[in-house]
């Protein structure tokens, strides 16, 4: 295998923020109605699957997809799978305080202890012994597994880890669930961070199969002008698959 796809399936059950535009597709001809050739039409949230935000998205007057450098969302870039760090245990979430930050928790799975952490949000401390080798990096929670099932619950970044990472160098962050920031944020202060130091979105990818370590990434945009964000086909290769002679 020389790369991983990390875009879910697209299709009229793919899970969207409550209140978007779920993604239809009607035949405008078909073979099946003696038409020589096949067409259809798409309505949709543009925020469907592995998709790329815009600045416009999350700023007044911000940059709209079709500025964006496209080489942002293309080379080399950084998997860090900090998902055993929180309990994907929904049932024992729902009854934990959200308020108690930063403070772990000792839970019994089976015959091993884990640290799991309280809250949802992935922090600097999480992964600071990770050291960046990459302008890209994207992580793994495995809060989000099923891309058609809705759920608030997922996780997220504290600010702080945005400013870590832009202080590093990095220009792209990505991750495993429909938001960097918490699903009921209203401020939404990650995507204020990453407007402040001109960075790149991820959102939406499937990263359950695919381990920590370098990879080449490929998440193209489309040049949809004036949009608030666009899906991409987002895939992963091996550090030493060379595309140059693809
Ligand atoms: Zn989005």
């Amino acid at each position: 295998l020389e790369f991983y796809d990390i875009s879910p399936k697209i299709n009229s059950n793919t899970a969207v923020f409550p209140g978007d535009q779920k993604f239809e597709r009607t035949m405008t001809m078909a073979f099946q109605n003696n038409d020589h050739l096949e067409t259809s039409i798409i309505k949709t949230t543009l925020h469907i699957g592995a998709h790329t935000d815009a600045p416009s998205h999350y700023t007044k007057n911000g940059d709209t997809i079709e500025k964006r450098d496209p080489r942002l969302y293309l080379g080399r870039v950084q998997l860090i799978d900090v998902s055993s760090l929180f309990s994907n245990d929904l049932s024992s979430n729902s009854s934990m305080n959200k308020s108690t930050n930063q403070i772990s928790s000792t839970l019994s799975m089976g015959t091993k202890t884990l640290k799991k952490k309280l809250n949802r949000l992935i922090e600097p401390n999480d992964f600071s012994q990770t050291p960046i080798e990459a302008r890209r990096v994207i992580f793994r929670t495995d809060s989000f597994s099923d891309p058609e099932k809705w759920h608030n619950d997922f996780v997220a970044f504290s600010p702080d880890t945005i400013q870590y990472l832009a202080h590093l160098g990095v220009r792209l962050i990505g991750i495993d669930t429909p938001s960097i920031d918490p699903a009921t944020s209203k401020d939404l202060p990650s995507h204020k961070k990453v407007y402040e130091n001109n960075m790149a979105i991820l959102e939406g990818i499937v990263l359950s199969e695919v381990p920590e370590g370098l990879y080449t990434l490929v998440a193209i945009p489309l040049a949809i002008e004036g949009a608030d964000a666009s899906p991409v086909r987002a895939l992963l290769f091996k550090p030493d698959v060379d595309l140059s002679r693809m």
